[in-house]
C-alpha cells in the first residue's frame, strides 16, 4: 500500500520505520530534517509538505504533539487533505482531545476523506519493536481499511467504539496514570521526610491499597534508577493531563485532582524539567526537602 506519515519524532520515528519493514511504499514529511533523512535511510520517500504526503498516500498516517497540529496539517492550507484522493484514509495516532479529534474527522468526511483515531499506549521501546498498545476509534469499514498498516504498529488493539472513542479512551489513562505518578512522588516524599525508608514503604505498600503499576514497574525503572533521561516527558504528561481537566470543565464539573496533577506538572516544567521523564518529579521533590528518597548507589543520570 501507499502509506504516508507525519510527525518522525521519539514515537513516529520508529512506528514510521515499522511500516516499511512491514512492506508498504513510505512517503514522510517532518519539520525536523535530520528526522526525515532517519526515514529515508530506513527506506521511506521524503515529501516536501503534508499534501504532497497526501498526494503520494491512499492512508496517512499522523503522530504529532498537539491537537493544533494535527488539525493544521491534516486541514490546513498546503494540509494532507488537499493532497489525499477522495476515498483516502487518514489514522491519527497522536494523543489529543476527542473533541478536535471529532471536529477534524468531520472536516476530513467533507472532503471525502475518512479518518481513524487510534492513540497509542506503553513507551518509546515498544514503538521501536511495533508490540503498542492501539486505542482505535472510527467506522468499522475504515478500520477494517487501516487495519494492515496498524498490525505494523501494534499488537494489543482495543476498539473503543466510534469516531473519537480511541482519544477518549487514551485522554481517560493518561490522565489515571500521570495523576497516580504525581500523587506517588508526594507520599514518597512526605514518608521519607517522616523518616521512613522506600524499601519499607514500598514492601508495605505492596500489601494495601496504595500499590499501583507506577509504583511497580515505572518507576524502578526510572525514578528509583537515578534516570531521568526522556521516557514520557513531562512537557507531553502535562499536555495529556491538561486535555482531560479542559475536557472536564467543558462537561461542567472542576476535576480537582486533575487539576493538581497538573499543578505538579506545571510547576515542573516552570523550574526547567519540561523535558525530562517523569522521574524528574520525584527528584525535585528530593532537591526542595533536602531528603533522598531513591537507594544511595544510584546516581543520576546525565
Ligand atoms: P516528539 O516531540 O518526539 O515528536 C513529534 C514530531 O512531530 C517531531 O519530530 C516534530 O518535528 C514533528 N512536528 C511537530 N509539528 C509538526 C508539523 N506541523 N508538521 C510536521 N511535523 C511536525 O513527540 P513523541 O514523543 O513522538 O509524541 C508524539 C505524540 O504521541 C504526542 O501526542 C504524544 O503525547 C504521544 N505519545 C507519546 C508517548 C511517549 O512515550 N513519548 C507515548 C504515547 C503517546
Amino acid at each position: 500500500m501507499n502509506v504516508g506519515f507525519i510527525g518522525l519524532g521519539v514515537m513516529g520515528g520508529p512506528m514510521a520505520a515499522n511500516i516499511v519493514k512491514g512492506g508498504h511504499q513510505l512517503t514522510v514529511f517532518d519539520l525536523n530534517a535530520d528526522a526525515v533523512a532517519a526515514l529515508v535511510k530506513a527506506g521511506a520517500t521524503a515529501a516536501a509538505s503534508p499534501k504532497e504526503v497526501g498526494a503520494a498516500s491512499e492512508i496517512v498516517v499522523t503522530m504529532l504533539p498537539l491537537p493544533q497540529h494535527v488539525e493544521q496539517v491534516l486541514t490546513g492550507p498546503g494540509g494532507v487533505a488537499d493532497g489525499l484522493a477522495k476515498g483516502g484514509l487518514v489514522i491519527d495516532m497522536s494523543t489529543i482531545d476527542p473533541r478536535t479529534s471529532r471536529r477534524v474527522a468531520a472536516k476530513l468526511r467533507e472532503r471525502g476523506i475518512a479518518m481513524v483515531d487510534s492513540p497509542v499506549g506503553k513507551t518509546s521501546e515498544h514503538a521501536v519493536t511495533g508490540t503498542l498498545t492501539l486505542m482505535v476509534g472510527g467506522e468499522p469499514a475504515d478500520i477494517a481499511r487501516a487495519k494492515p498498516v496498524l498490525d505494523c504498529m501494534g499488537n494489543q488493539t482495543f476498539l473503543c467504539g466510534g469516531q473519537g472513542a480511541g482519544h477518549a479512551m487514551k485522554m481517560t489513562n493518561n490522565l489515571l496514570a500521570t495523576t497516580i505518578m504525581c500523587a506517588n512522588t508526594e507520599a514518597l516524599a512526605i514518608g521519607v521526610k517522616e523518616g521512613l525508608t522506600l524499601e519499607l514503604m514500598v514492601e508495605v505498600m505492596k500489601t494495601t491499597m496504595g500499590w499501583n503499576q507506577q509504583l511497580a514497574m515505572a518507576m524502578p525503572k526510572k525514578a528509583f534508577a537515578g534516570d531521568d533521561s526522556p521516557g514520557f516527558m513531562i512537557k507531553l504528561a502535562a499536555k495529556d493531563v491538561k486535555l482531560a481537566v479542559d475536557a472536564a470543565r467543558q462537561m461542567g464539573f472542576e476535576p480537582l485532582v486533575g487539576a493538581g496533577a497538573h499543578a505538579t506538572l506545571d510547576r515542573a516544567m516552570a523550574l526547567g524539567r519540561g523535558d525530562r521523564d517523569t522521574a524528574a518529579l520525584l527528584f525535585l521533590r528530593e532537591e526542595e526537602l533536602d531528603i533522598r528518597v531513591r537507594p544511595m548507589a544510584h546516581k543520576q543520570a546525565a
